[in-house]
């Protein structure tokens, strides 16, 4: 949706928290998009949950 000044709005920046199966989808999904501007951050060492 064009900003209130008719130019285009800037790609969103995403965090994520969390790098199991939702947040790992969730890069995915976003890449799909065409969002490429995003960080997942986690707790663990690695990726995975549970
Ligand atoms: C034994 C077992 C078998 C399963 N088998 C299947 C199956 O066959 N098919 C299926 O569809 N589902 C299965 N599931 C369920 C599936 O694994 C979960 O539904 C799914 O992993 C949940 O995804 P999630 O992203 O919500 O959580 P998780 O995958 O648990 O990821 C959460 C992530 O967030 C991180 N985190 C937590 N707190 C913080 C914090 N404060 N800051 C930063 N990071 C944080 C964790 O370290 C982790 O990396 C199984 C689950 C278990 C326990």
């Amino acid at each position: 949706m064009p900003s209130s000044n008719g130019s285009q709005p800037a790609a969103p920046t995403v965090a994520i928290v969390g790098a199991g199966f939702g947040g790992i989808g969730m890069g995915i999904e976003l890449r799909r998009a065409g969002i490429d501007a995003f960080t997942i951050v986690g707790r663990a060492d690695g990726i995975g949950g549970v």
